[in-house]
């Protein structure tokens, strides 16, 4: 079968014990598109982009990414983690590791490249977050901003076909949640295909090809931003903006 689209995501239902927590859900992305999901906490936004990378599984549905069904038992689990770079909301880098360090780990022990080609590869990626001066920094000496920006180098060095980022801002004192959103912008505007968790609704409405409204685990309402945020059609959608405003 030809398909165009680049995820696809198709009726995608996923229960924890007794409890539905994604049900239907369906998007679809182009190449170089860029999906925000928004909705209140507990709607299912990070269990939709966890089962996109099987740290989720999900019991019904299709996903396919680039042609290839991700939910198959076949799928090279790995190699899907290696294609797909997530950024989460905590960090979650090594403490014991420098910025380069941090960033060079996958590449060096997932890829395979030498010490050298893998500290090259992740100083370029620190480059372009802008911490070319913070390589030798640990964690603790960055700020939550800059922790964060090694959190998306690290995604980068593995040169991924699509970036999940999980609320990648929420962590942050505002005065530093500016640089995160540059950063991302920059992705964009580079092509990269981004599905994004996100309350930061002026970034959803300045980069986004669409905007989906997951409200219990089920999508209520989608559509390009303009159109989500100045004239919802489901009565939800307005309460849920409304009250994020
Ligand atoms: P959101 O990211 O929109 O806040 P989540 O995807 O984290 O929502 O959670 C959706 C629902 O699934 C919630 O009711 C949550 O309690 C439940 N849930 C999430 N992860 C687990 C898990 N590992 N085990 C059991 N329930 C979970
Ligand atoms: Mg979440």
């Amino acid at each position: 079968m030809s398909d165009d689209v680049f995820l696809r995501v198709n009726d995608v239902s996923k229960w924890y014990g007794d409890e539905q927590v994604l049900d239907e859900v369906s998007f679809e992305m182009d190449r170089s598109d860029v999906t925000v999901l928004i909705g209140p906490s507990g709607s299912g936004k990070s269990t939709m982009l966890r089962c996109v990378n099987r740290l989720a599984e999900a019991q019904e549905g299709s996903i396919t990414l680039d042609g290839e069904e991700v939910l198959s038992p076949d799928t090279d689990v790995d190699r899907l983690r290696r294609e797909v770079g997530m950024v989460f909301q905590s960090f979650n880098l090594f403490a014991h590791l420098s910025a380069l360090g941090n960033v060079a780990l996958g590449p060096r022990r997932v890829l395979g490249l030498s010490a050298a080609e893998a500290r090259e590869r992740a100083t370029s990626q620190l480059e372009r977050v802008g911490l070319a001066d913070q390589l030798e920094s640990y964690p603790a000496e960055l700020s939550g901003g800059q922790q964060q920006r090694v959190g998306i180098a690290r995604a980068l060095a593995m040169e991924p076909k699509l970036m999940l980022f999980d609320e990648p801002t929420s962590a942050l004192d505002p005065e530093l949640i500016g640089e995160v959103l540059e950063v991302m912008r920059a992705l964009v505007d580079e092509g990269m295909t981004m599905l994004v968790v996100t309350h930061e609704m002026s970034f959803a409405r300045a980069v986004a090809d669409e905007v989906v409204f997951l409200d219990d685990g089920r999508v209520v309402e989608r559509g390009p931003p303009e159109q989500l945020f100045e004239r919802p059609e489901k009565e939800r959608t307005g309460r849920f903006l409304e009250r994020i405003a």
